[in-house]
């Protein structure tokens, strides 16, 4: 569709997605225009040198530079070394120099023959650049075939002046002559080798295709940045960015957009949308699902006027006629199986790719299920300790067996682990954070449901223990929960709990257990974990101990941590009392500095709300 000729506007939800989607266009269509494709977003993409150079030049402020080039600077150096090939900064008197660079007479450059060399060679290669810039940027443009031919031989004539250049056996008088620079009498072409004479008429025959282009080859007037890029957008054929960067559209008067692509429509809210839409695109297409994340919408009253919904999926509800793929190519089908029979009405295959040994065997040597419930109800630790203690246990017991079935040719695997909220999210990365930050086997990411958007793991371990502090997930947020994994999805919780507390997860325990994918864990097989998890958690419960003069509620709170100085000083005044005077003047900036530190080293940083605290009870 891209390379038929329409002009094609490409929406995506996250600047993210532009790296992503030019990756995949790469590889999966090599032969895609990439040279007519522009970028209006920022993206710093951040992969192989390769990749990173060629989606730079694509964004909008690069293709604007690379325009400039071509149409002041081409014309500037073609001229430049007309000048100089046609020895215009010369003296051409029959003077004699007397070894001076400058000529009395004239007040021109006395030539020589190796300055002439390195000027030509100079110049030469920045033509060259600009000269096939050109011929890639304007040839659908503003050159005839006659131009763009004419460019190809001044290119090749100075490529052929180079290399003949080269031949050491030409000398500063025999060029000087043939240049009819010399100061000798007249020419005498016996004594002068054939090669010189091929030099002069390689450097005329440049001079003669060099008129040519500068006088046939016109290229448009632009006089600013804006009129460059404004060029740039005009003659793209498709433009990629995000709903909020296409207002860059706006002021451009687009004559027409053929297409509006939209991916991931699901996730763009329907006031996003606005921008894109007032370009009166010919044609729409939206590619999303709707049964997966939904437009972010922060603020209560926003999200119950509705604005966090799609227009995708507004039009997937009145309108009957839509396209539904029924294919998915990136889960493995066992874990694949429940998401499909609950929330896809099992209208959900799986591809050929998922299905195939070579995708499956990564874990194939690991010792567990590919899809899996962990029951942590029977454990007894659960009420003693607390739910964290015995989820955190689990988490790593997972890990450590996963760790155990790996071998090196495996590669890296990128473990997901997902909890329910950002306060668990901080808990299990502190928990994880020491073991596994520089793990040589498995790379572990520990996120909250609410930031899942676009990321992949092999293996995904998600928390479903869930207490006052962290809200069970309902509806598509579980699909999404379910969705992120290729290879091997693990779910911790308590399943009677869980199962009480909605239709979805009760289904998705008596699935487990139909397929005999349910482990129960108990105090016996997590004891090894459990021993060596408790260090860390009397630590914690120690320093928490340490914290409890502020009100617990308030450690939930999104904070800004800042030094607090008013307290710090009190502290310190108290610290010193008596003897705050009595410093020795010259030891006094040391001391002070290192009491401060003693008293932040026992208090720690205080971190302080920017509004003021909310304590419930
Ligand atoms: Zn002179």
């Amino acid at each position: 569709m891209m390379d038929i000729g329409f002009r094609t506007l490409v929406c995506l939800p996250r600047e993210d997605d532009i790296a992503d989607l030019l990756k995949n266009l790469k590889n999966h269509f090599p032969s895609f225009n990439f040279s007519g494709t522009v970028v209006l977003n920022k993206v710093n993409y951040l992969g192989n040198t390769e990749n990173h150079n060629m989606f730079h030049d694509m964004r909008l402020e690069n293709r604007a530079q690379a325009l400039y080039c071509c149409i002041f600077l081409w014309r500037s150096f073609v001229k430049e070394i007309g000048f100089v090939l046609g020895l215009k900064p010369y003296c051409k008197e029959k003077c004699v120099h007397d070894g001076s660079n400058m000529c009395d007479k004239t007040k021109l450059l006395v030539f020589s023959w190796s300055s002439f060399k390195t000027k030509v060679s100079a110049l030469a290669m920045e033509v060259k650049k600009c000269s096939h810039l050109l011929i890639d940027r304007f040839s659908d443009i503003s050159l005839s075939d006659d131009d763009i031919q004419n460019l190809n031989k001044l290119t090749r004539g100075i490529s052929h002046l180079e290399n003949q250049m080269q031949n050491c056996d030409i000398t500063h008088s025999n060029v000087e002559r043939i240049f009819g620079l010399g100061s000798g009498l007249g020419f005498d072409l016996e004594g002068i080798g054939f090669y010189i004479t091929e030099l002069n008429e390689t450097r005329m025959n440049c001079l003669g295709l060099i008129e040519i282009v500068v006088n046939s080859i016109e290229l448009p007037q632009l006089n600013d940045r804006k009129e460059f890029e404004e060029f740039c957008i005009k003659h793209s054929r498709t433009i990629i960015c995000t709903p909020a960067c296409s207002s860059q559209l706006h002021d451009l008067k687009l004559d027409s957009i053929d297409i509006l692509l939209v991916d991931d429509a699901g996730q763009i809210r329907e006031s996003d949308m606005l921008m894109p839409l007032s370009f009166s695109p010919r044609h729409i297409v939206m590619l999303g699902d709707h049964l997966h994340i939904q437009p972010m919408v922060k603020s209560e009253v926003c999200q119950d006027a509705g604005f966090g919904s799609s227009l995708f999926q507004r039009l997937s509800h009145i309108y009957s006629q839509k396209k539904i793929l029924c294919k998915q190519y990136m889960i493995n089908p066992s874990i694949s199986q429940f998401m499909n029979e609950h929330f896809y009405e099992g209208r959900l295959e799986d591809g050929w790719i998922v299905k195939s040994d070579g995708y499956n065997n990564l874990l194939k040597k690991f010792p567990s299920y590919t899809y899996g419930f962990f029951d942590i109800s029977a454990v007894d630790e659960l009420r003693e300790k607390g739910n964290f203690f015995v989820e955190s246990a689990a988490v790593m017991g997972l890990l450590q067996s996963l760790c155990k079935g790996l071998t090196n040719d495996t590669g890296k695997i990128n473990v997901g682990m997902v909890c329910l909220s950002y306060s668990k999210m901080d808990e299990m990365q502190n928990f994880l954070g020491i073991k596994y930050e520089n793990h040589e086997r498995i790379n572990v990411e520990v996120s909250s449901l609410d930031n899942l958007s676009q990321k992949w793991y092999d293996v995904v371990i998600l928390s479903s223990v869930f207490d006052d502090k962290s809200e069970l997930p309902e509806g598509n947020k579980i699909n999404v929960a379910l969705t992120k994994s290729r290879h091997c999805l693990w779910i911790i919780g308590e399943a009677v709990k869980l199962g009480a507390s909605g239709d979805t997860w009760q289904k998705l325990i008596a699935n487990a257990k139909e397929r005999r994918c349910c482990a129960k864990l108990n105090s016996k097989v997590l004891a090894k974990v459990m021993r060596q998890s408790e260090a860390y958690h009397q630590d914690r419960d120690r320093s928490t101990a340490a914290n409890s003069a502020l009100p617990k509620n308030i450690m939930q709170k999104d904070f800004t941590w800042t030094l607090s100085l008013s307290n710090l000083k009190s502290q310190y005044e108290h610290t010193v009392a008596g003897e705050f005077a009595s410093e020795e003047t010259k030891e006094r900036g040391k001391r002070r500095l290192e009491t401060a530190l003693d008293i932040l080293k026992d208090h720690g940083v205080i971190g302080h709300h920017k509004v003021e605290f909310e304590v419930k009870n």
